[in-house]
């Protein structure tokens, strides 16, 4: 391809990227990073791309397009092409929508509560509603101080703002005014059976002798359970006693427990069940809507008893299948144990799937909002992949990541019966669609490092924008200069970095295991929480800076 005929498919290229328009200075960028031969003539380039630029602007778009097909080239879809994928809207429509995002603070968030998280604010954004972060720590066994705080960094982190923060344990004298007003209303009773008996009476579904106390002795049994040791009297909720699952006949609802509160320490002694709790709550609060995962229909169900006896109206409930992912650990309690034993070196190491340690790797959060708005509110269960994910994360970084050589396993050359005159500074773009960042130098002597790997079975390697090389003995002679000469010989084209002047790197991998090697000088710029493309290599996030650069690994 003759010069112009090579200006006329950047030009193109650049022009059915940007709406139709192509820019000069971008054409001329793609020019010098992807046609290395024509480095040596800027002159020649600079002069003939005003020209092309201008007659290809004047084309249609639909006209760019075809050119270009001419030219046997298929771009791929540019993102804004792609539709967004969209939520399909909530039932029940009626008044302000009030929603709730509900976690126990247990410990950092995972991807799993990322759906609901995301889903609920994606429709208090849509319906102009309102977000409720609510914190469930009303089991205090089951609460780590440490947890409120880090929830509200991953929410943050994920782009999710809430309106209003609730922490039950804050609440408790309002469960019990609602739980004086149940047995009042003659909903509920104090059950202060042995719970292996209980449970023969229940699967029979025969009424304990507790059941049908009458209310005054049951208010006087509540009183009366704030001094009673643990396990001696629970507050249950009548239920159909028929009720065709077990679990859920007389549910309890509130229950003694010793165990100090992280927050309150002492000063509670009955704590309501997760169903009591936050059935009070999402009435007391006006949630309209609560969208949950599809294990909550038997706490649905359990919940609709409560409303019943309380006169009040249920919120529209919307259930979601299972989400399954594939060969990552979720559950916080069994996270916990790992650190705690040392198996994991914190909630953010890389071989978890907790919302920190997938943004230490330098996922995008917004990434994670794509694929779960893609999976939704549906019933059917779903599966999510490291694959989906990475690729939704590709499409973003490609963009912003900005480009370096980074050598694996280096292993030092010096070229021998290197011309004199092919010494000098490479430069190359920190990224080949952006020419505006600018460029990164990189010194060339002949004295180099380069990948282990890129010895096996090759003859003639190329060193990009250098030259290329034959191998001898395990040992490089210079061979030519051209890139036609390489792609003649078939050389594979591979990245280095200078053995005067370099960064010492390493690359921690998603399975912890550390990959150490050599930077070019040019990311010395480099600052904490960035995220390059490491040549050849793969994404990578800056995770220090020291004499050392550490990156944890993203993806390919
Ligand atoms: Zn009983």
């Amino acid at each position: 391809m003759n010069l112009e005929k090579i200006i006329y498919k950047y030009a193109l290229i650049n022009a059915v990227k940007h709406k139709g328009k192509a820019m000069e200075k971008a054409v001329i960028g793609a020019i010098m990073s992807n046609e290395p031969q024509f480095r040596k003539k800027p002159q020649k380039v600079l002069q003939k791309t005003k020209n092309i630029v201008e007659k290809v602007n004047k084309l249609t778009p639909k006209e760019q397009k075809k050119e270009l097909k001419k030219l046997g080239i298929k771009l791929k879809e540019k993102k804004e092409a792609e539709k967004k994928k969209k939520l399909p809207p909530l039932p029940n429509i009626q008044e302000k929508v009030i929603l709730r995002f509900a976690p126990n603070p247990s410990g950092p968030l995972h991807i799993g509560h990322a759906r609901a998280a995301i889903l609920n604010h994606e429709y208090a954004k849509k319906y102009k509603g309102k977000l409720i972060l609510r914190m469930e720590d009303t089991d205090p066994r089951r609460v780590d101080p440490k947890a409120y705080k880090m929830i509200q960094e991953d929410l943050k982190w994920l782009g999710i703002k809430w309106d209003q923060l609730i922490i039950q344990s804050d609440r408790i004298p309002t469960y019990y005014k609602h739980a004086t007003k149940l047995l009042e209303k003659g909903g509920g009773y104090i059950c202060t059976c042995k719970p292996t008996e209980f449970k023969k009476l229940k699967d029979q579904s025969k009424p304990c002798p507790c059941r049908n106390l009458p209310t005054k002795e049951n208010l006087k049994r509540w009183e009366k359970m704030q001094k009673m040791p643990e396990g001696k009297a629970v507050l249950r909720v009548k239920t159909d006693l028929k009720h065709k699952n077990p679990a859920i006949r007389d549910w309890v609802a509130l229950r003694i427990v010793d165990e100090p509160h992280p927050r309150t320490g002492k000063k509670y002694r009955i704590y309501p069940t997760m169903n009591f709790a936050v059935t009070i709550d999402d009435h007391l609060l006006g949630i309209t809507h609560v969208l949950r995962g599809k294990d909550h229909i038997t706490n649905t169900e359990k919940q609709e008893y409560l409303y019943k006896h309380l006169g009040w109206k249920p919120p529209t409930f919307i259930h979601y299948g299972r989400l399954h992912m594939e060969n990552i650990q979720l559950s916080t309690s069994k996270t916990k144990e790992g650190i705690q034993k040392g198996k994991y070196k914190g909630w953010d190491d890389p071989r978890l799937g907790t919302i920190r340690a997938i943004k230490r790797r330098g996922i995008q959060a917004q990434a994670i909002r794509e694929a779960m708005i893609e999976i939704g509110a549906k019933i059917a269960d779903s599966t999510l992949t490291w694959k989906k994910i990475y690729g939704l994360n590709k499409n973003i970084l490609e963009e912003i990541a900005n480009r370096y050589f980074f050598v694996a396993e280096p292993q030092p050359f010096k070229i021998k019966n290197l011309p004199e005159h092919l010494k000098g500074t490479i430069e190359r773009p920190l990224h080949p669609d952006h020419p505006e960042r600018g460029q990164r130098k990189i010194p060339f002597n002949g004295r180099v490092y380069i990948q282990k790997d890129d010895l096996k079975k090759a003859k003639i390697l190329r060193l990009v924008d250098a030259v290329n090389v034959k191998i001898k003995n395990n040992s490089l002679e210079y061979h030519s200069m051209s890139l036609e000469e390489a792609r003649k010989h078939n050389a594979k084209i591979i990245h280095w970095v200078p053995m005067d002047e370099n960064i010492p790197a390493n690359v921690i991998m998603p399975n912890t295991k550390i990959v150490e090697g050599l930077l070019e000088p040019a990311a010395k710029s480099l600052k904490i929480d960035q995220i390059v493309q490491l040549e050849r290599f793969g994404f990578a996030r800056v995770d220090k800076t020291n004499k050392k650069t550490t990156f944890y690994y993203t993806h390919k």
